[in-house]
């Protein structure tokens, strides 16, 4: 068993080192905010006093910050992770970032002897708490096989997506074809209903034809039709508005660093924007059908 420090205990981190602990592992964690640290405490995580003392000892760190500049401050930082770890230690991102960052640190980790690999994971926060995320892996085959038992804990598919970032970056395209579909699922269904034609009888069709995706078989935007969808408990997340924002802008700044053009990526980045400043990125992604139909969203 390893003793493995886990910085970032928030609602996706919290559930994650809980199943390391559960797994056998010691587990040495640290997050700022007092409410996060106390119920890792109650899962059986040892709560240190800062981040370079959860490091002292460890021979894993994981993280699952918030964002790029979260994730360079802790490594690169003064007194951060690289400063604070033992030599040779392995390093597992799972946080989601921007793949330059993703990459500065995967570099900086390396050139100072240790292991390292981006996991940035599918799943939300029940995925989190059942240990069945889907991670995506970027990292060298040495670091993966490093990572792979640790990421066999919290995870319940783990792909190895290449060289250092690769797993952001397939964290990015996959959220920005959710993104987009989702879209196309709401402005589908709303002319579909405007035209005269049931929701209800447009999905038994569409689920057959081949307009079907995963946004609309899982996630529908219309209460009625998927029992376990958010818009059959107000819009309640699932997976917020603001995440998918979030990684929407990700995505076009990694088509930027790559040249590579997503016009209707760029659009379903704008939407969300404006969805998220009228208020609404609480709610579910899926409730931007309202802004699509041109109704309040509650
Ligand atoms: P969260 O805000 O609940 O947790 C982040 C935690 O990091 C907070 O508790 C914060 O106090 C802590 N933190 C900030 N700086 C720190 C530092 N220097 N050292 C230690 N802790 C620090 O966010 P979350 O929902 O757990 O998401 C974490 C990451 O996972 C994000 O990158 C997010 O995009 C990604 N993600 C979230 C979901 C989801 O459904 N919530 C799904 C997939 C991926």
């Amino acid at each position: 068993m390893a003793t493995i420090a886990f910085l970032g205990l928030g609602n996706m981190g919290g559930p994650m080192a809980r199943n390391l602990v559960a797994a056998g592992h010691q587990v040495h964690g640290f997050d700022p905010s007092e409410g996060a640290r106390q119920a890792a405490s109650d899962g059986g995580v040892e709560i240190a006093e800062s981040a370079a003392a959860a490091c002292a000892a460890a021979e894993v760190v994981f993280t699952m910050l918030p964002a790029g500049s979260h994730v360079r401050e802790a490594y690169l930082g003064e007194g951060g992770i690289l400063a604070s770890t033992p030599p040779g230690a392995l390093f597992i991102d799972s946080s989601t970032i921007d793949v330059a960052s993703a990459r500065a640190v995967h570099e900086a980790s390396e050139a100072a002897g240790f292991f390292m690999v981006d996991a940035p994971v599918s799943g939300g926060v029940a995925g989190a708490e059942a240990g069945a995320l889907t991670m995506m892996v970027g990292g060298s085959d040495a670091s993966f096989a490093k990572a792979q038992p640790f990421l066999d804990v919290v995870g319940g598919k783990v792909v190895h997506a290449g060289q250092p970032g690769n797993g952001q970056v397939a964290k990015v395209c996959n959220n920005m074809m959710l993104g987009i579909s989702m879209l196309a699922v709401c402005e589908s269904f709303s002319l579909g209903e405007k035209l005269g034609l049931d929701p209800k009888t447009l999905f038994e069709i569409s689920s057959a034809s081949s307009g079907s995706c995963w946004a609309m078989l899982n996630h529908h935007p219309l209460p009625g039709i998927v029992p376990t969808a958010a818009a059959n408990r107000d819009y309640k997340p699932g997976f917020a508005a603001a995440m998918m924002h979030k990684d929407l802008k990700l995505a076009q700044e990694a088509a930027a660093l790559a040249d590579c053009a997503t016009p209707i990526g760029a659009e379903a980045a704008q939407l969300y924007s404006l969805f998220v400043a009228a208020g609404h990125g609480h709610l579910d992604y899926s409730a931007i059908v309202r802004m699509i139909q041109g109704k309040a969203a509650e």
